[in-house]
């Protein structure tokens, strides 16, 4: 018997999607450091937010770790692209632990700035999610109490200083940059004098995402992003797709977590990927798609990239 033709889909690729220059950077590492030195090498926390990653990187000799303590004494450990507070690479050095740090420069770059509003006497106002180890690693840069936390406009608008004209902000790299910018406009104008980036800290590759999905949601039926729960840059290309006008936005750690029925019978499906999520899982859900639909690929590209960092240089060349 024939079986009934499939339904037509088009499937619109975002472009720019999945890894960035700083998850790609942080992978190397611990792949760089395991060749170099040989299995075990512990990395501190998920190197980056994405299980397919992490346990493709426990096959090759990486064990993960929550806490430094629970690695043994002269092994070498990896901190992960997210960054870490001060104390992290103390208790390394104390504990001679050899370590090499996978945060991504340009989070690195925001603790920077964060240390140089301390000099200078401000206090730092960050804004970010509360309990996102991004946000545990930048307000740990500074002693307890330098650094307060604002999530939301509301936060923003009752934030209360020790001093309106000694203040200063800084952000999460991967916040939504609508969210972000309104929450900007509220401390510009409640303390005309505080000091900060441009516009925000968000990275480029965070901005490029969330451009090239607003060009493909308001097409789309439905949106599919491929990330963890846990990375923040994901959750908010879900939210970005939304409110470009797709009511169906879903995210999916992999293939096999399509909810088919949910779906309905979506003409075109809107497809991205954060930018811990590897492109493996992006052809694995196309071809999940060219199961149940006769799909067309077309990819929509909002920004080109190429950005690229080093290895820190003793794991370089
Ligand atoms: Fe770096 Fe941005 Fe990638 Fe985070 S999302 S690792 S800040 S490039």
């Amino acid at each position: 018997t024939e079986r009934a033709p499939k339904p037509k889909l088009t499937l619109i690729l975002a472009s720019p999607r999945g890894f960035c220059a700083g998850v790609d950077r942080a992978i190397q590492i611990v792949e760089t450091a395991i060749e170099k030195f040989g299995p075990p090498v512990y990395v501190r926390h998920e190197i980056v937010h994405n299980r397919f990653v992490v346990e493709t990187l426990e096959r090759k000799g990486a064990i993960f770790v929550e806490e430094l303590d629970e690695v043994p004494e002269g092994a070498r450990v990896i901190f992960s692209a997210h960054g870490v507070p001060k104390s992290v690479p103390e208790a390394a050095k104390a504990r001679e632990l050899i370590y090499f740090d996978a945060t991504c420069p340009l989070v690195s770059k925001v603790h920077v700035e964060a240390e140089r509003h301390h000099e200078r006497g401000l206090d730092i106002i960050l804004i970010g999610h509360s309990g996102h180890p991004e946000v545990i690693g930048t307000m740990g840069q500074l002693p307890e109490g330098a650094v307060c936390l604002v999530e939301t406009v509301a936060d923003a608008e009752t934030f209360e200083p020790r001093d309106p004209a000694k203040l200063a902000f800084v952000t999460q790299t991967t916040l939504s940059i609508d969210d972000t910018a309104e929450i900007v406009a509220v401390l510009r104008r409640r303390f005309p004098r505080i000091v900060g980036p441009h516009k925000e800290d968000i990275c480029y590759a965070t901005t490029n995402r969330q451009e090239a999905v607003k060009a493909i949601a308001p097409r789309a039926d439905a949106v599919i992003v491929i990330g963890a729960p846990n990375s923040s840059n994901s959750m908010r290309l879900v939210e970005v797709a939304e409110r470009a006008g797709c009511s169906k936005s879903m995210l999916v750690q992999r293939a096999v977590d399509i909810d088919w029925a949910a779906l309905g019978h979506p003409r075109t499906v809107g497809l991205t990927a954060g930018a811990s999520a590897p492109d493996v899982l992006v052809d694995e859900v196309i071809a999940a798609f060219r199961e149940h639909f006769d799909v067309t690929v077309e990819d929509v590209e909002a920004a080109r990239e190429s950005v690229q960092f080093k290895l820190p240089r003793a794991l370089a060349g």
